[in-house]
């Protein structure tokens, strides 16, 4: 019988894998292998650790739940075009100095330009 903190890594695992689609709570026990009480328990203590939400939704008839991550793990392409990488200020730059992220106009046009959904950081 595997430990309980392993079962929410796994639980937390999988729910990673299904992305945005997310993963109806019964889909998860029979994928964990563990009975609905267990499973209810594991969904349950995940959304109070604030690292999955949970959208109640009718499947079959019947009233469930279905499992999204908060948290998205970033792809790297996301962020590799950040002005900071180049930057030649890196060295001097920290919140509160004269070069500072907060007054950055490279940074701010970079932030605005995520507004775009095709540069959006997408999830893996
Ligand atoms: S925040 Fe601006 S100044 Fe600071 S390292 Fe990034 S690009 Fe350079």
């Amino acid at each position: 019988m595997p430990r309980r903190n392993d079962l929410e890594n796994r639980a937390l695992q999988i729910v990673m894998g299904k992305g945005s689609e997310g993963i109806l709570q019964s889909d998860l026990w029979r994928e964990l292998k563990a009975n609905s009480r267990d499973g209810s328990r594991i969904s349950l203590k995940l959304e109070v650790k604030n690292l999955i939400k949970r959208e109640k939704e009718m499947s079959n008839g019947r009233w469930t739940y279905r499992l999204f991550v908060k948290r998205h793990p970033l792809e790297i392409d996301s962020v590799l075009d950040i002005p900071c990488v180049t930057c030649p200020d890196i060295p001097k730059c920290e919140a509160g100095g004269e070069v500072s992220p907060a007054l950055c106009e490279n940074l701010t046009h970079w932030l605005l330009s995520l507004t775009d959904t095709e540069k959006s950081p997408k999830v893996a």
